[in-house]
C-alpha cells in the first residue's frame, strides 16, 4: 500500500523520537541520497515563516486536541525551490491512551497553491499592464484611510489620471498600440513613484495612484508634475513618434473624508477640471468642483427632459450670395427655450457632446431643419436651391448611425438631398482625419454636401484641408470680426479666400456684423457671407414673415435689408 500511493508516507516513533521517511517521500523532495532517521532533518526544511504552525499543530494533535493532524506549508525542494506540500496524521497511543507513535502522508500541492495564489492575484491585479485594480485600490486606500483616523496628522492623497485623447490613439492607430501605450505609461509611472505609493488602473486609460504618508499638498502637486512629464515623454509606437499628455486631478483627505469612494470621486472631479481646462495638466479638488458638477448634471437631467419633450427650438440664420446679395441658404442653429429666454449653444452643446445627448439632440434639429425647408419649398417661400445647413458634431459620426439618420430624415421629410448641408467644424476634422472624412465621403454619396465650419481656428494641416472632401469653407467670426483696422487679420482672410478658391473651394465668411465688412469681403471674392448684418437666427415664423414679405425671397436682384440686424 505504501509503494502503491503517490503520496510520501512518514512513521515517527515517539518513544525513540526515530522518524522513517518511504522512499516516496524522498524522492518528492528530490532528496534520495540522503538517510533520514529524525523528525528534525523534517522540520530543518520547512520554510522558516511555515514550521512554528506545523510544530504547534502537531503538538496539539498529540495532545488530543484534533482527531486529525492536516497542515499545508512549504518545503525545501533539494533542487533549492519551495514546494507547497499537504501533510496528514493520524496518532497511534499505547493502553494507557499515551500517544507512541505518529504516522501520516505528505503530498505535493505546489500547482492547486499556485493555481489559487494565480486566482488570488488576477482578482485583485489588471491583466493588461500587472498593477493592482480597483479592488485591490479600494482596499489599501481604505487601510490607509483607517490609519488617518487614528492620526489625522498622517497625509495621503489620491492622483487621478486620464490619459488625454487616448480614443485617438486606439482607433488612428490600433488597439494593440493602444494597449502598448497604456503599458508603457504605467511603466514610467511606477518609475517616478515611491515604492509605497499604489499605481492602479481602474480601466481603459483611467489610472489612479494613493500617495501613502505624504508631507502635504506641496509633495503631492510635485508627484503630480512628474508623473505628468513622464506620460509626456515621446515613445515610438508602430512606427509612430507618439506623444501624450495626461489629466490628473489630486484630492486629499482633508475636510473630513473619511471614505475611499468619495477621495477617489473627488480626484476624478479635479481631473475632469484639468481636462476642461485643455488638459495636459492636473487640478487639486476644490469643494466648488463638486458644486459645479452637480450643476452640470442638473443641466443634463433638463436637457434630458427637453430632448425627450421636443422642446429644443430650431433657429435659422440666412446665407447669402454676396455677389447677388440673394438667399443662399439657411444655417440650422439650436436653442434652448429656458424661461423667457432661449439659451445658447455654448450653454448646452458641450454638455451634449459629454454625456452622449448631442446625438439625439443632432437628430432632432436634423429632422426639424429638413422638414422646415421642404416646408417652405411647397409653399414657394424660398427658390428650389436654397439649402439648410445642420451642425454635426464628431460624437455623433463616432457613435455611428449618422448616415442612416441622414437618410431617413430626407426621406420623411420629402427633402432633395442636394438641398442639404451638413456643417463640421476644422477641429471635429483634424480630431480624426481619416475617421470623418470617410463618414463625410459616405454622406456626400447621398447627395448632401459639406461645409467645413469655423475654419481658421483648429490648425489643420493643409494635409488634411486637401483630403477634405467637401467643397465649401466657413471663415471663422473671430477672423472677419478683427479684419477691419488690423491689417494682419485682412491678411489672413485674404490668404484664406485664397488658399480655399486655390483647393477649389468656395467660402462663406461668418459674423459679417456691418457693412466695412461685407464690403471688403465683397473684394476679396468671398462667394457668401452670414451674420448679425443680414440677419440673427431667428425662428422659423419670423424668418417666414421675411421671406413672405419678399425681403428672403432669394430673388437675383433683391438685396437683403441691412435693417434687420439691428
Ligand atoms: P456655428 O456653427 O459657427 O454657428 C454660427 C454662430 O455664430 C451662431 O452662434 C450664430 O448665432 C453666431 N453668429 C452668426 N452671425 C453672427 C454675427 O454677426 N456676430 C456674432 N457675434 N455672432 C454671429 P450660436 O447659435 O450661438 O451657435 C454656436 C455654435 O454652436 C455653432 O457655431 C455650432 O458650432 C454650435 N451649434 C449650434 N447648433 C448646433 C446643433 O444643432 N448641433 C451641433 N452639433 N452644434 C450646434
Ligand atoms: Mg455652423
Ligand atoms: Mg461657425
Amino acid at each position: 500500500a505504501v509503494r502503491a500511493t503517490n503520496d510520501g508516507i512518514w512513521d515517527w516513533d515517539l518513544t525513540t523520537r526515530s522518524m522513517h521517511f518511504s522512499e516516496r517521500w524522498k524522492t518528492l523532495l528530490g532528496y534520495e541520497d540522503f538517510t533520514w532517521d529524525e523528525p528534525d532533518a523534517w522540520f530543518k526544511l520547512v520554510h522558516p515563516d511555515d514550521v512554528e504552525r506545523l510544530r504547534r499543530e502537531i503538538d496539539q494533535h498529540l495532545a488530543g486536541d484534533s482527531a486529525n493532524f492536516e497542515n499545508e506549508h512549504r518545503i525545501r525542494h533539494a533542487d533549492g525551490d519551495w514546494r507547497w506540500v499537504l501533510t496528514r496524521g493520524l496518532t497511534t497511543c499505547d493502553a494507557n491512551g499515551t500517544p507512541i507513535r505518529i504516522t501520516g502522508s505528505l503530498s505535493d500541492i505546489t500547482e492547486r497553491r499556485n493555481a489559487q495564489q494565480q486566482l488570488i492575484h488576477d482578482a485583485l491585479h489588471d491583466s493588461l499592464t500587472g498593477l493592482p485594480n480597483r479592488a485591490l485600490f479600494m482596499d489599501r486606500l481604505a487601510h490607509c484611510l483607517n490609519h488617518v483616523e487614528r492620526d489625522p496628522s498622517y497625509g495621503c492623497a489620491v492622483l487621478f489620471i486620464d490619459i488625454d485623447r487616448f480614443k485617438l490613439v486606439n482607433d488612428s492607430l490600433s488597439h494593440t498600440a493602444g494597449d502598448r501605450l497604456l503599458v508603457e505609461m504605467a511603466r514610467r509611472v511606477r518609475r517616478v513613484l515611491r515604492p509605497r505609493d499604489t499605481l492602479a488602473r481602474l480601466g481603459g486609460d483611467e489610472f489612479t495612484i494613493l500617495l501613502d504618508g505624504i508631507a502635504g499638498s506641496v509633495e503631492a502637486k510635485d508627484i503630480a508634475t512628474r508623473v505628468g512629464q513622464a506620460i509626456a515623454e515621446p515613445a515610438s509606437f508602430e512606427g509612430h513618434e507618439l506623444s501624450v499628455v495626461a489629466s490628473i486631478g489630486i484630492a486629499h483627505n482633508t475636510e473630513g473624508i473619511a471614505d475611499a469612494e468619495d477621495l477617489v470621486r473627488n480626484a476624478d472631479i479635479a481631473m475632469y477640471h484639468a481636462k476642461g481646462h485643455g488638459g495636459g495638466r492636473w487640478e487639486t479638488f476644490d469643494t466648488s468642483m463638486h458644486q459645479r458638477v452637480l450643476d452640470r448634471m442638473s443641466v443634463e437631467t433638463q436637457l434630458r427632459q427637453a430632448i425627450d419633450q421636443g422642446s429644443l427650438r430650431t433657429f435659422f440664420q440666412p446665407i447669402v450670395d454676396l455677389r447677388s446679395g440673394a438667399l443662399h441658404g439657411l444655417e440650422a442653429l439650436a436653442r434652448w427655450p429656458a424661461g423667457d429666454r432661449e439659451l445658447p449653444p455654448c450653454d448646452f452643446i458641450p454638455v451634449a457632446e459629454e454625456t452622449g445627448l448631442i446625438s439625439p439632440l443632432g437628430t432632432l434639429i436634423l429632422r426639424s431643419a429638413c422638414q422646415t425647408l421642404s416646408e417652405w419649398r411647397e409653399r414657394q417661400l424660398v427658390k428650389p436651391d436654397v439649402t439648410v445647413s445642420v451642425n454635426v458634431s464628431i460624437c455623433q459620426i463616432t457613435d455611428g448611425g449618422l448616415v442612416d439618420h441622414v437618410r431617413a430624415a430626407l426621406k420623411d421629410a420629402k427633402l432633395p438631398a442636394r438641398n442639404l448641408t451638413l456643417e463640421i467644424t476644422e477641429s471635429t476634422l483634424i480630431e480624426n482625419p481619416m475617421l470623418v472624412s470617410a463618414e463625410l465621403r459616405e454622406l456626400m454619396y447621398l447627395g448632401v454636401t459639406v461645409h467645413l465650419d469655423d475654419f481658421g481656428t483648429g490648425y489643420s494641416s493643409l494635409t488634411v484641408l486637401n483630403d477634405f472632401p467637401g467643397d465649401t469653407l466657413k471663415i471663422d467670426r473671430t477672423f472677419v470680426d478683427s479684419m477691419i483696422g488690423r491689417p494682419d487679420s485682412h491678411t489672413i482672410v485674404t490668404s484664406i479666400v485664397g488658399l480655399a478658391h486655390n483647393l477649389g473651394l468656395r467660402v462663406i465668411a461668418e459674423g459679417i456684423e456691418n457693412a466695412d465688412q461685407l464690403h471688403a469681403l465683397t473684394a476679396l471674392g468671398c462667394e457668401y457671407g452670414q451674420g448679425y448684418h443680414f440677419a440673427r437666427p431667428l425662428p422659423a415664423g419670423e424668418i417666414e414673415t421675411l421671406l413672405a414679405g419678399g425681403n428672403l425671397t432669394g430673388a437675383e436682384d433683391t438685396r437683403l435689408p441691412a435693417s434687420i440686424s439691428s
